[in-house]
C-alpha cells in the first residue's frame, strides 16, 4: 500500500550525515529543504546552519507535519517552515522571495513520485540552485547519470543543466515504513553558463519519442520534414542516422542545436 504522500522517514543516522556532508555547506547558505517531515534531516541540519551562519527554509505539505515542526524549531534560529507544496510554490519562493537572494542549494528525501516533476521546475528555473541533493528511487538515479549506449530521455533533460553523480544507496530497512523500492541519493551540480532552451527539450521528446526507432526516423515523424534533409544534417554532424537514440552523447545532442533545421521546432 503506497504510503500517503510518500511519507517514508528516513532513520539511517549515518546516511544523515552523509546528506548533510554532500551540501558542502557555507556560511551564507540557503538551504531549500523539501519534505522535511517529522524533521530527520532538518534538524541536524539546522543545527549545523546555526554553527557556520547558513539558512534553512523548508517547504511541507502536510500540515500535521508542519505545525508539529514549527513547534519543535520553537527555540532554533536559522529556520523557517513553509506550509505548501514544493511544486506550486518553489518557483514562487525563488524568483520573487526577498530573503532567497543568488545562491541556493536544494536537499530533500523527497516522495518519489514527484521526482520528474520536481526535476522537471528545477530545470525550468530561470535562477537554479548551485546544488541539489535528492532522495530518489535507486532506479530512477540510475537512469538519471546514464550514459550511451544506455542515454534516454530522462538523462538527457537532467545532464542538459546539471552533472548528475549517485552519491550512496540506501535500502528499504533505513526508512519507517520502508519503502517497496531500494533508494538513492543524487547529487545534481548547476553546470555554469546554462541558457534555458525550449528547444532543447522539444527535440528531446521528438527524439526519444520511439526509443526503439532510429534517431533518423523519430526526427522524421517528429518534424515532419523529408528523410534526405534530415540525413544530410545528421551526416555533417558524423550522427549516424540509423543509430537508436540511446547511443546518442550529450554532445551530440547538443550539436543539432547548432542546426537551423533543428532548431526551427514550431512545427512539433
Ligand atoms: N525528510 C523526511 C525524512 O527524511 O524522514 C521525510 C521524507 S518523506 C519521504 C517525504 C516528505 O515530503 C513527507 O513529509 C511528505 O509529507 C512531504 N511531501 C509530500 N509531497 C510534498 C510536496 N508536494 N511538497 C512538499 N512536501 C511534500
Amino acid at each position: 500500500m503506497p504510503q500517503r504522500l510518500g511519507q517514508h522517514f528516513l532513520i539511517n543516522k549515518s546516511a544523515i550525515k552523509k546528506i548533510i556532508a554532500a551540501l558542502n555547506l557555507q556560511p551564507n547558505d540557503i538551504i531549500i529543504e523539501i519534505g522535511p517531515g517529522k524533521g530527520a534531516l532538518t534538524f541536524p541540519l539546522t543545527a549545523e546552519c546555526q554553527k557556520i551562519g547558513c539558512k534553512v527554509v523548508a517547504i511541507e505539505k502536510d500540515p500535521e507535519l508542519a505545525k508539529n515542526l514549527e513547534l519543535g524549531i520553537r527555540n532554533y534560529g536559522r529556520i523557517k517552515i513553509l506550509r505548501g507544496d514544493v511544486l506550486k510554490d518553489l518557483p514562487t519562493l525563488i524568483h520573487n522571495s526577498s530573503f532567497i537572494i543568488q545562491n541556493y542549494k536544494v536537499v530533500g528525501n523527497i516522495p518519489y513520485y514527484i521526482t520528474g516533476k520536481l526535476l522537471r521546475i528545477l530545470s525550468e528555473l530561470e535562477n537554479k540552485p548551485e546544488l541539489t541533493i535528492l532522495m530518489i528511487q535507486k532506479e530512477v538515479a540510475q537512469r538519471i547519470v546514464a550514459k550511451p549506449p544506455k542515454m534516454n530521455l530522462l538523462a538527457a533533460a537532467v545532464q542538459f543543466w546539471a552533472e548528475p553523480k549517485i552519491l550512496f544507496t540506501l535500502k528499504p530497512a533505513d526508512f519507517s515504513p520502508p519503502p517497496e523500492v531500494n533508494s538513492a541519493v543524487i547529487r545534481l551540480t548547476t553546470k555554469q553558463q546554462i541558457t534555458t532552451d525550449n528547444n532543447y527539450y522539444k527535440l528531446l521528446h521528438i527524439i526519444f519519442k520511439q526509443p526503439r526507432k532510429t534517431i533518423l526516423n523519430n526526427l522524421k515523424t517528429g518534424l515532419k520534414m523529408p528523410k534526405n534533409k534530415i540525413e544530410i544534417a545528421l551526416k555533417s554532424l558524423k550522427i549516424d542516422p540509423n543509430s537508436r537514440p540511446q547511443n546518442l552523447s550529450l554532445e551530440q545532442i547538443n550539436s543539432l542545436l547548432t542546426q537551423e533545421l533543428f532548431t526551427d521546432l514550431d512545427c512539433s
